[in-house]
């Protein structure tokens, strides 16, 4: 089958909840993929910061199928022998004592929630019901009902209510504005140090610092969501450590499979707070997650692909701003974690991705006029010396 034919049965058959670009993904190794007719394409999105180790590196490959010859689920009902070791691991990488996993970014979200809420009641001794959580405009941190009541995107929330309440939205990256929304109710600020789908925000230098020692003026949780910053991605193992920051809870996803499946984690000295059976998961931490995720962890520290996403990324955005096309508006971001915005009197930035596709390159919106370029992290110099003129010739050429 082709591509269209493929794209054809979907549509009839799949909710269509999303709008790929119009290709058909068959194959895929280190920051290439293959559709099912054989072409190849650059992969500068990494599947949203999943695969920044790469497609299928082969050290996680071979931790999957040596975990998968042995147990890969025996319910939460049992210990195995891959979930000490990945805890462990956690620790010592955050700094934070505790580990609690989950499967997706947003349940590791949901989490983070629910623990904030029991720590406010037990420990802040917030009047239960009453807590509230801060967020940001134009935040991301996941698609399940809680999650997106603490969204400011209408598209997001508006037509799945009732939502569920205690959420406070401020302004990112305005220190001002969020010291005004602390009252003595507020449990937590949940934030991205980086805004990933919102548009590739970087806040100004100091603004965590800041919002890290309002946390500790007024007994505050600090919730770090680095399921896209985190694991290399922005330079730094963590985009906190821009700033030296130690959220009280770190949530990790994405990567710490390398694209392999699906697992995430919460990193907190609170954790403890969950008393049995107040929370979990069927898959939750289960061996065979477990064994990938050391493996990606592993090779993100021996390949110090947080120091490789720092070199390239000063590069890949350095060569950035010597295209100098008319339709560019700003160029921002840290290591390879990089967006592109386009002025609005051009072309949505779906239109330009279309086109890169055409080139041979692969890279997707992001909140309409921004096109992101988060390529794997071992992506080479001479790749990216091989995608620049492609972009060039289509920021400058493909436009109206
Ligand atoms: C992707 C993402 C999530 C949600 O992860 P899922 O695995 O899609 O549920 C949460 N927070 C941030 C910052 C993300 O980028």
């Amino acid at each position: 089958m082709k591509n269209q034919d493929h794209i054809t049965q979907i549509q009839e058959y799949g909710a269509g909840h999303y709008h790929p670009l119009p290709i058909v993904i068959a194959s895929a190794l280190g920051c290439w993929m293959t559709d099912v007719e054989g072409t190849s394409y650059l992969d500068m999105l990494s599947a949203y910061s999943a695969v920044n180790q790469g497609h299928r590196h082969p050290k996680i490959i071979a931790a999957a199928k040596d975990q998968m010859d042995r147990v890969t689920l025996c319910s939460t009902a049992f210990n195995h022998d891959q979930g000490a070791s990945l805890c462990k691991k956690l620790a010592l990488l955050t700094g934070l004592e505790k580990t609690l996993l989950m499967n997706s970014g947003a349940e590791a979200v949901e989490t983070a929630i629910k623990l904030a809420r029991k720590w406010s009641a037990f420990v802040k001794k917030i009047p239960p019901g009453e807590a509230e959580i801060i967020t940001f405009e134009n935040n991301f941190h996941g698609r399940t009902t809680t999650v997106v009541s603490g969204s400011s995107n209408i598209k997001y929330k508006a037509p799945f209510g009732p939502l569920t309440p205690g959420f406070k939205i401020v302004p990112y990256d305005d220190i001002d504005a969020l010291r005004k929304a602390i009252t003595h109710n507020t449990a937590a600020i949940l934030i991205e140090p980086i805004q990933g789908e919102g548009g590739i925000n970087v806040p100004q230098p100091g603004y965590m610092t800041r919002v890290a020692q309002l946390c500790e003026k007024h007994n505050i949780l600090l919730i770090a969501d680095e399921i896209q910053t985190g694991l290399g991605r922005t330079g730094k193992m963590f985009a906190c450590d821009h700033e030296g920051i130690k959220p009280d809870i770190m949530l990790l996803g994405k990567a710490l499979s390398g694209g392999i499946y699906p697992i995430s984690a919460v990193c907190s000295p609170h954790l403890h707070l969950f008393k049995v059976g107040e929370h979990g998961s069927t898959y939750g931490g289960n061996p065979l997650a477990c064994a990938i995720a050391k493996a990606a962890i592993d090779v993100i520290e021996d390949e110090d692909l947080d120091t490789c996403a720092d070199t390239m990324g000063r590069y890949l955005m350095q060569q950035l701003h010597k295209i100098k096309a008319p339709c560019i508006k700003d160029i921002r971001g840290k290591g390879l974690l990089i967006g592109l915005e386009i002025k609005e009197a051009y072309p949505k930035a779906r239109f330009y991705c279309e086109k890169l596709m055409l080139e041979g390159i692969l890279c997707k919106e992001t909140n309409d006029n921004v096109i992101r370029f988060a390529p794997p992290l071992n992506i080479s110099k001479t790749e990216i010396d091989g995608a620049l003129p492609k972009i060039k010739h289509v920021l400058h050429h493909a436009t109206l």
